[in-house]
């Protein structure tokens, strides 16, 4: 199962960016940049006592009147309840409660999600404490106080995030069901193709209060086996702020992959592939999840026996830093091999969850050596001592050598190259660590 999802919420100037920055930026943020995919951060990974969790920041931009406040809080309570698993509500100890806060606290509270009422800027615990208590009123919990500024208050608050988060015992409903998270830009044909493969016209779900994002999970079973699509396609906004509704759907796509095995990245054929798709299949990457790149369309287009190719070469090169990820020819209007689709995505989780033995990676890491000498630097040479696999989904490596800094990329990609040649990994990226050995 994907990291717990958490939310930030509330209005503006609490502190939700400050928050979000003390726990993205110096509690171990892992999140790599990605080539080609630029973004501001809406989101961002977290770990606290061994519970990894990703965090979202539901702000947006600052709206221009008083008047508007409340509706985009409740914009964003909305986002949170339809994304997160445990949702925590920013309050700022210096201003108070004000109206708005109650009536984000109620759509909170009728959700039934978990929520950490969080009270902000008490800067000195013994001075303000006794305003903190005012926010027991809110009627959502016990309020919790912090200094997001001064970094007070923050372990005991993410002690009680983390407590909310299911417990990972392992046993109990263990899923083994594929999860494939079905992502892309607006209006590519997403909704179609998992209406096209439940067979029937799915009710979509409307985006009244209390709507879960597990609504939109379509179980299809087919030939016997049983797949759960996550789609993001189910709500839509009518926000008609360009920068919210952008920030809107990286929330939708980033929970999405969270909780997959496998990602399809839905591209129109009509349009071609863009900027915005590789920053969507970037946020697939970054969290190492399989990817299958879905060219829908496919009827709409003329095409030649060059066609397949031209497309291919101008994915390639627009979606550089997934060159393993599996590519598709799709029609959700005809149904052309949409059904091929469930052997691909078969064909990837086998990929993600290969495990190889120490013995036959360290012969091929001996023989890649042999035959392409490692980087050196100032006389001293890399020596690559052994390399060992730690994980799957993806598929992990820990490859131990004399010097990291002679490490340089381009081998660890000549390195995953060779790994590729002999055991395929299609569709699924895989990781590497590169630690000293004295
Ligand atoms: P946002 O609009 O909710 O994202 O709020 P910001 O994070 O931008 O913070 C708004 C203002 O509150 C900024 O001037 C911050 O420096 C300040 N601020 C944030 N956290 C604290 C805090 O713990 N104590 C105090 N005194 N100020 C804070
Ligand atoms: P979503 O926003 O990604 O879920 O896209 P929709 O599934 O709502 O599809 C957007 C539009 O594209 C609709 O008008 C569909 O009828 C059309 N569409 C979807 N798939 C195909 C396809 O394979 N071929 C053609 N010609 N049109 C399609």
């Amino acid at each position: 199962m994907g990291k717990p999802v958490v939310a930030i919420v509330g209005r503006p100037n609490v502190g939700k960016s400050t928050l979000f920055n003390v726990l993205a930026g110096e509690m171990i943020s892992i999140v790599k940049d990605t080539p080609g995919v630029t973004r501001d951060r809406i989101y961002a990974d977290v770990n606290w006592l061994d519970r990894d969790f990703t965090l979202i920041d539901t702000g947006g931009i600052e709206p221009e009147s008083k008047d508007i406040i409340i509706s985009q809080m409740r914009e964003q309570a909305q986002i949170a309840i339809d994304t997160a698993d445990v949702i925590v509500f920013i309050t700022d100890v210096r201003q108070g409660l004000i109206d708005a806060d109650f009536k984000v606290a109620d759509l909170l509270r009728r959700s039934g999600k978990p929520v950490v009422l969080t009270v902000n800027k008490v800067d000195n615990f013994d001075k303000f404490m006794p305003d903190v208590y005012e926010f027991y009123n809110l009627g959502i919990g016990d309020p919790v106080p912090i200094s997001a500024s001064s970094r007070l208050g923050l372990g005991d608050f993410l002690d009680e995030v983390v407590a909310h988060f299911p417990e990972h015992t392992g046993e109990e409903e263990e899923d083994e069901r594929p999860r494939v998270a079905i992502v892309g830009k607006p209006n590519v044909g997403k909704s179609s193709i998992v209406n096209r493969l439940v067979g029937k016209q799915r009710v979509i779900v409307s985006n009244v209060a209390g709507t879960t994002r597990d609504a939109i999970d379509t179980e299809i079973v087919h030939n016997g086996k049983e797949y759960v699509f996550i789609d993001t396609a189910g709500l839509r906004r009518k926000n008609k702020i360009k920068e919210e509704l952008e920030r809107y759907s990286i929330i939708r796509t980033v929970t999405a992959v969270e909780r997959a095995d496998v990602v399809l990245v839905v591209i129109d054929a009509t349009e071609g592939v863009t900027e915005q798709d590789a920053k969507i299949a970037g946020i697939a990457h970054e969290r190492g999840k399989g990817i299958i790149i879905v060219v829908n369309k496919w009827d709409a287009i003329e095409k030649n026996d060059k066609t397949m190719r031209e497309y291919e070469s101008k994915i390639r090169q627009v979606l550089s830093f997934i060159p393993y990820a599996e590519i598709m020819y799709v029609s959700a209007e005809t149904g052309q091999r949409l059904p091929k689709m469930f052997d691909v995505i078969d064909m990837v989780i086998e990929n993600q969850t290969l495990r190889i033995a120490t013995g036959v990676l360290n012969e091929i890491m001996t023989e890649a050596v042999a035959m392409q000498q490692p980087p050196s630097d100032k006389g001293k040479r890399l020596k690559l001592y052994y390399i060992t696999q730690v994980a799957i989904k993806p598929p992990t490596f820990v490859i131990f050598v004399n010097d990291k800094e002679l490490m340089h990329f381009s081998y660890t990609r000549y390195l995953e190259n060779r790994i590729r040649e002999a055991f395929g990994f299609r569709g699924t990226a895989l990781k590497f660590f590169i630690r000293e050995r004295k």
